[in-house]
């Protein structure tokens, strides 16, 4: 997949996301509100990897927080033997809860 055919596909989905929810996208653990600049779209399926992704095969993250997933779904044989999407909902509502509990101090340790 191309840069081009990338950026239009971030399109397409920050369009269908205002079209279905009436907002703009926040990050899914932080709830950051995200912009088509700083939206990182994660893959939850890569059964149509490569430019027929569909809107629910990709959840929006700022980028700390895509980084952070990454960080502990790329190294974790338990993950990886799930499912990505099964995987991917764990993760963020681990994060979600880390998240929570941190102090608000926290944000750029
Ligand atoms: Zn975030
Ligand atoms: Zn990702």
């Amino acid at each position: 997949m191309t840069s081009e055919q990338w950026l239009q596909l971030r399109v397409a989905w920050f369009l269908t996301f205002r079209e279905r929810k009436g907002r703009e996208p926040q990050c899914a653990v932080c709830d950051k509100p995200l912009t088509l600049r700083s939206a990182h779209l994660h893959h939850v399926a890569y059964d149509r990897f490569g430019g027929k992704e569909r809107f629910e095969d990709l959840m929006p993250f700022c980028p700390a927080d895509h980084e952070l997933l990454h960080g502990v779904f790329d190294r974790s044989s338990g993950y990886q033997r799930m499912s990505r999407r099964a995987a991917t909902l764990q993760l963020v509502s681990r994060l979600r809860r880390l998240r929570s509990s941190a102090p608000a101090t926290n944000d750029h340790g």
